[in-house]
């Protein structure tokens, strides 16, 4: 059998893409994905709010209602086994006009058609709940549900557990073209490689439609919409208890300021038009982003401001996401255009589709499925005697290498050498943390990097910061090349 006949292919390695693949994994199959990066979770995965929304909001009756309450009910679990910081710290959506209060009204109503527990709260219990919101607010639906996640663990972990379960990984693979001989589908990357397959997962997110239209000419539109953000850095634990949403308008969602699983503050994002690929943010846009967000919250210590970002919503024309199977070229499977609440859907389509695929192949059990994955070991969530017991098993657990994120040199070697591993300074960052605090790696990036290079058996100049081509220490201080 040629080497790269397989089973199943997935192109895209975000987290709908490592969902899909780890719920495969439980079953008997050659399978596959193919990644344009670098490292996994590159894209959107990586960039978003990071909220496990309750799923008061899709309307009732669509593909995100459905998978967004069933992933909500099933994410406290999946992050148990996977080993991913998720938190269910409630969310709030705030009203601060009558016409606000009415659109709450049918947010409720719209929350039970959808199955979701949710309750409005007067002005003072909002109060007591959230002490530094706007005092103006009138009222609020409060989903006891919502929580709040990693998106970079969630979508490393999922990967690294469909990997420990038999799934192949390849990264540095852009799909260019696929083409179909008998049934089966030739799916041809850009470094000259083929991969065949009976069944094809496209799951490529923004360019989730490129690819569908390799198959079929008549498909879905992606329209891109950027959101900006900043970062607050963890000042205090206790500024923001919930996740805090405005109401939604005609004109939008408005903006949020939630806590996240590392303690930050993040708030935002914005809604833009936008290319797929420009993730720039601009002066003009966080400018008018602080003065929406101070409507929720009228004292922001924007001193506090440690990053800003963007992400790209990969939205569709329908509003919903497209999870179907291609009339046209049937064994394709198009998960395109999972805007949000795809993050929080993510486990629930990765389950569907994996029941559909088994359906179809008619797969067997993997008798050696393991749902669970190595436990990481985190200073932050260790009592003083067990951080103690394990410095004396492994004394690299007491090299601090990140001081802002107490990230240790143990960390940071066992993100290398898991399935899923990290290669990259970034891939290290998004996995354990060092460069995400105050001095965002100033201090840590050259320790990283040695790390990197000593763990991976290359040269210091070989390491780069996300994807090929991006080497960081290629000139010396006098500007001579190193290579
Ligand atoms: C501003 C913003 C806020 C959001 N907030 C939330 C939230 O709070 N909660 C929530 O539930 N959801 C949220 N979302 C949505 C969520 O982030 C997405 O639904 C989710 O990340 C989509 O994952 P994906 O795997 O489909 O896409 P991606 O993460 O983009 O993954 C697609 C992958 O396919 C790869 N790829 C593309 N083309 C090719 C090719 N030709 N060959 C090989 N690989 C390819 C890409 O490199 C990428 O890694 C938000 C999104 C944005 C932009």
């Amino acid at each position: 059998m040629d080497k790269n006949m397989y089973d199943v292919v997935i192109i895209g390695a975000g987290v709908i893409g490592a969902a899909v693949a780890r719920y495969l994994s439980r079953y008997s199959l050659n399978c596959c994905v193919l990644e344009k990066h670098n490292d996994v979770g590159e894209e959107t995965t990586n960039a978003n709010s990071a909220i496990v929304h309750s799923g008061y909001d899709p309307l009732p009756g669509t593909k995100k209602a459905y998978f967004n309450v069933l992933g909500n009910k099933m994410m406290p679990s999946v992050c148990k086994e996977l080993d991913v910081p998720f938190f269910k710290i409630g969310s709030l959506t705030v009203a601060f006009s009558d016409e606000d209060v009415e659109t709450l009204n049918e947010l409720l109503l719209r929350a039970k058609k959808n199955g979701v527990d949710a309750k409005i709260i007067d002005h003072d219990e909002l109060l007591k709940m959230e002490p530094n919101l706007n005092p103006i607010a009138k009222k609020a639906i409060f989903c006891k549900d919502a929580g709040i996640i990693s998106p970079f663990n969630l979508c490393v972990n999922l990967m690294e557990n469909a990997m420990d379960n038999g799934v192949e990984l390849k990264l540095n693979r852009e799909v260019t073209s696929i083409d179909k001989d008998n049934g089966t589908f030739i799916i041809n990357t850009k470094n000259g490689e083929k991969y065949l397959s009976k069944i094809v997962i496209n799951a490529a997110g923004l360019y989730s439609d490129n690819i569908a239209k390799m198959v079929d000419a008549d498909n879905f539109h992606v329209i891109p919409r950027k959101g900006e953000y900043f970062v607050l850095d963890h000042f205090n634990a206790s500024w923001v208890k919930h996740t805090l949403f405005m109401c939604p308008t005609k004109v939008g969602k408005g903006v949020l300021i939630s806590p996240t699983t590392s303690y930050n503050y993040i708030i935002g994002p914005t809604n833009e038009e936008n290319s797929k690929e420009d993730t720039s943010t601009s002066a003009d846009v966080l400018t008018s982003l602080k003065e929406t967000a101070k409507k929720l919250i009228p004292n922001i210590p924007f001193d506090q401001n440690i990053r800003q970002f963007s992400g790209i919503r990969a939205n569709s024309s329908s509003g919903d996401f497209i999870i179907e199977e291609s009339e046209a070229s049937p064994n394709f499977y198009n998960l395109g255009a999972i805007m949000s609440p795809g993050l929080a859907s993510s486990v629930a389509i990765g389950e569907y589709v994996s029941n559909l695929i088994k359906n179809k192949l008619n797969l067997d059990v993997n008798e050696k499925f393991n749902p669970l994955i190595r436990k990481h070991f985190k200073l932050s969530n260790l009592t003083s005697d067990e951080y103690n017991d394990l410095i004396k098993h492994d004394p690299r657990y007491g090299h601090i290498i990140c001081r802002c994120e107490k990230v240790t040199e143990g960390e940071i070697v066992d993100a290398i050498h898991r399935n899923c591993g990290a290669t990259t300074v970034k891939g290290i960052k998004k996995r354990v943390r060092p460069g995400f605090g105050k001095c965002q790696g100033t201090f840590c990036e050259e320790e990283v990097i040695k790390i990197l290079a000593r763990e991976l058996h290359k040269n210091l100049n070989e390491i780069c910061y996300s994807d090929l081509g991006t080497e960081i220490m290629r000139y010396d201080v006098k500007g001579a090349k190193n290579d």
